[in-house]
Formats: structure tokens, C-alpha cells, sequence
């Protein structure tokens, strides 16, 4: 394989840049070009493509977001633009393709590969719900923003002796608002895998109160619902002073720590050796600090499993 190309698509993360620097000195180490490609999907379709040096990827290994921007392309899932998109892999000659993304990226992926163009997927998300991977890029980064988000919103909490929900991002995995509540000490986390957990959080609300206690903090993940709501029925069912904070975007920016950037740079690099031992349709990813790939088709058949033990003890350790 001489001619690769590399895209972000889907939602962004931190440390895709640093994926993308990975991708493109490899592959040049490896004697390979390596092609840039805007955009996503779109930009495939689009020929937003360029020829990335060296140089290309200086300076972003710390820089949050993605300097290939990145797109979500309703014509890429249609055949015709998919054929469109083939089309301009056969006009630069680049014969596999890096994907950068989450699982809907890496179905578009797995159709690119059955056509004969060999892909292979990095996962970036900061929702660190892929299966197959220990950890996705992004997610770390995600996690320390939000627990930095919450040990402030703790010091207004306890001044003012109130209850404060804290609404981060996952619509279907919990494992933002799992991490960061036990890494906050929440007295309540709810995440979608078990959502029906609002009597227990009253419950451990009222104990509490009678206990003294003046200042909770409730990690929701907005897949269980809306932060605002289960404040107003927080309130309504304990008579607590409650606030919401909406986490929203900021948990998605920022400059990549130190493990997301050694992730990416071990995932990114990962993928160009599989390109060049031949391998197509895979998925890299870490487990137990390895590095292992997976067949595309077995992550997308699979459901990510949050960590039901960590779930239970940040219960216990929250009584
Ligand atoms: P993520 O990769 O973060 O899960 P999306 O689910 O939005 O993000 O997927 C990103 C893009 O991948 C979509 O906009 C679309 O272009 C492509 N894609 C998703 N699912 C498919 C599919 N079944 N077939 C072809 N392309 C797809």
C-alpha cells in the first residue's frame, strides 16, 4: 500500500488531532502518502482532499477538536453517494482509508471496505462507548473537564447549602456521568443503562437531609432525561434548594490530557500497521494497556457495556 487517506467524522473529540499526526508521520515513515481528507464523508464525496507533509500535522498534537474538521453526511448513506465517494478515492489513487469517529462513522467504513477500499477505524468519542476498547479518544479529556466543571460547582454547592444536578453529555452510554461522579464523590449518579433510579435518589436525598448533610451533588447523563426536569421534580419531592447546571459543549473542547494524546498517538499509529500488513474492515482499540484490533461487523454487532461494579460502588461508597 503506497497511497492512504485519513478522515474525521462524526462528533468530534479531543485528541483527534493527535490521531491524525499519528496517521500522517507513520505513514510517511513508512514511505507512504498520506491524504488528508475534509470534511468527513462529505468531503470524500466533495473531493476535499489534500496531500498532508510533515509539516502538515506540526503544532496540533495539543489542540482540541480536529484540524480535518469533520461532517455528518446524509449522501454518504446512499449508494450513490458512496459511488461518488469511491470515485474520488480512484481520482488520488489512495487505496485504504483511516476513519476517525464513533460507530456510525465505522459503518460507513465497513461499507467502503466491502467495495474493496480497506478501512480501518480509530475510535474517538468522548462517550468511551465502543466496545472492544478500554477507552476511546476523547474520553479522559471529557471526564477531567467535567470533574473540574463540578469541583466548582461543589464550593457554590456547600456556601450555599444546596442540591445541584449536573447534566453531562451521553444519550446512550453512562460512563461520563459514572466516572465523574465517582471521581466527584456524587451522591447520585444516573445514567441511561439504569434510569430508573429517581426514588433512590430521593430516598438518599431525604437520608441525608436528616442527617445533616446540606449540599448534594447529582451527576445526571442526558440520556435519562432532561437536567431541568429532574431538578423541578427533585424540588418538588424534597422541598431542597436545587440548581441545574447543563454542562453541554465545553465537555466536548479543550486541550487533550496527557492519556488522551498517548491514546491517540498509539491508535492512530496502530491503524497504519494494519493498513500495511494487509488488514482490512478492522477496529483498533486498547485493552488491559494492549493494543489490540477487532473485525468492524463484531464492534457494530455489540453492545457497549457500562461497568455495573463501578456503578455499585460509587453507590457504597456515597451511603
Ligand atoms: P459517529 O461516528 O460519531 O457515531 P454518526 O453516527 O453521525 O457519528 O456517523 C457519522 C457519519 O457516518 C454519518 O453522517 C454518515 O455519513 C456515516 N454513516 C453512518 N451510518 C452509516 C451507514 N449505515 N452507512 C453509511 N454511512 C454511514
Amino acid at each position: 500500500m503506497k497511497k492512504i487517506g485519513v478522515l474525521t467524522s462524526g462528533g468530534d473529540s479531543p485528541g483527534m488531532n493527535a490521531a491524525i499526526r499519528a496517521v500522517v508521520r507513520k505513514s510517511i515513515f513508512h514511505d507512504m502518502e498520506v491524504y488528508g481528507i475534509y470534511n468527513g464523508y462529505q468531503g470524500l464525496i466533495d473531493g476535499n482532499i489534500k496531500k498532508m507533509e510533515i509539516g502538515s500535522v506540526g503544532d496540533i498534537i495539543q489542540r482540541g477538536g480536529t484540524i480535518l474538521y469533520t461532517a455528518r453526511s446524509d449522501e454518504f448513506r446512499t449508494e450513490e453517494g458512496r459511488e461518488k465517494a469511491i470515485a474520488q478515492l480512484k481520482k488520488f489513487g489512495i487505496e485504504g482509508l483511516i476513519v476517525i469517529g464513533g460507530d456510525g462513522s465505522f459503518r460507513g467504513a465497513e461499507k467502503l471496505t466491502q467495495k474493496g477500499y480497506p478501512c480501518i477505524g480509530v475510535p474517538g468519542t468522548i462517550d468511551n462507548d465502543i466496545p472492544g476498547t478500554d477507552f476511546t479518544i476523547g474520553f479522559d479529556t471529557a471526564l477531567n473537564t467535567v470533574i473540574e466543571a463540578i469541583d466548582k460547582i461543589r464550593d457554590t454547592a456547600t456556601s450555599h447549602e444546596r442540591t445541584y444536578v449536573v447534566e453531562v453529555m451521553g444519550r446512550h452510554a453512562g460512563d461520563l456521568a459514572l466516572w465523574a461522579g465517582l471521581a466527584d464523590g456524587a451522591e447520585s449518579i444516573l445514567i441511561p443503562e439504569h434510569a430508573d433510579d429517581f426514588e433512590d435518589v430521593i430516598e438518599r436525598l431525604k437520608r441525608g437531609k436528616d442527617r445533616g448533610k446540606k449540599h448534594s451533588i447529582i451527576v445526571l447523563a442526558e440520556g435519562v432525561g432532561s437536567g431541568m426536569d429532574f431538578g423541578q421534580r427533585i424540588k418538588d419531592a424534597t422541598n431542597l434548594e436545587t440548581r441545574v447546571t447543563v454542562l453541554g459543549h465545553t465537555q466536548r473542547g479543550g486541550s487533550p490530557t496527557a492519556a488522551d494524546r498517548v491514546l491517540a498517538s498509539r491508535l492512530g499509529a496502530k491503524a497504519v500497521d494494519l493498513l500495511l500488513e494487509g488488514k482490512a474492515g478492522r477496529v483498533v482499540g486498547i485493552q488491559n494497556n494492549k493494543l489490540v484490533d477487532h473485525d468492524i461487523l463484531e464492534i457494530l454487532d455489540e453492545e457497549h457495556q457500562v461497568d455495573f461494579q463501578m456503578y455499585e460502588l460509587s453507590k457504597q461508597l456515597s451511603i
